[in-house]
């Protein structure tokens, strides 16, 4: 696991109580849909709720990304995201022709090559608040559609960080390491 290799002691949070000790968390891709429902099924949303407001940090990547959305446009009328990053998202923004793509990214904050990112059914950021730091963007070069000049798919805003792409698929730790250090700096 991605997180195993930044020094960091990482496990799965699936009941409220083991949330108490974390220092940071991450919310991976999948579904937002379903994360948003099971966050009640299992009752784990207003304990999550409480600590991301508190300043826990956050890392999100693709539906983790949705979930710390303050808006979600294109979802399900049902479901709710925590509002820990002032930005508006849409959901699968990409559409069906670029669904799922790599692109090389420059993103802020990393040393080194470019950063490929892989995108899976991925949301873009429509819009983001005074407070949040846009960290990369995609355009038409990478993803072949004009409608995606300049979207924004990395943000941070103090120590919540999110990725419209999976960095946790190419081997390079660079993202995770960037949010380790988030963690322990806070
Ligand atoms: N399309 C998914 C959603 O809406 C996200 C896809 C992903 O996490 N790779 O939640």
């Amino acid at each position: 696991m991605s997180l195993a290799e930044c020094d960091v002691i990482a496990r799965p949070v699936r009941r409220a109580e083991e949330l108490a000790d974390l220092h940071g968390i991450v919310i991976p891709g999948g579904e937002s849909t379903t994360m948003s429902r099971l966050l009640d099924v299992f009752e784990v949303r207003s304990a999550l709720e409480e600590r991301l407001r508190a300043g826990l940090p956050a890392y999100g990547s693709c539906a983790g990304m949705i979930m710390l959305a303050r808006e979600v446009l294109d979802g399900r009328e049902d479901q709710r995201s925590f509002g820990a990053l002032d930005m508006v998202v849409r959901r699968n923004a990409f559409g069906r022709q670029v669904d799922s793509f790599e692109a090389d990214l420059d993103i802020k904050g990393l040393d080194g090559d470019a950063f490929r990112a892989v995108f899976i059914r991925a949301p873009w950021v429509e819009s983001v608040g005074p407070d949040v730091e846009v960290l990369a963007e995609v355009g038409p070069e990478v993803t072949g559609d004009q409608d995606t000049l300049g979207r924004i798919v990395a943000v941070r805003q103090g120590p919540v960080l999110a990725t419209s792409f999976h960095p946790e698929l190419t081997g390079d730790e660079r993202v995770h390491r960037l949010f380790a250090e988030i963690v322990r700096g806070a």
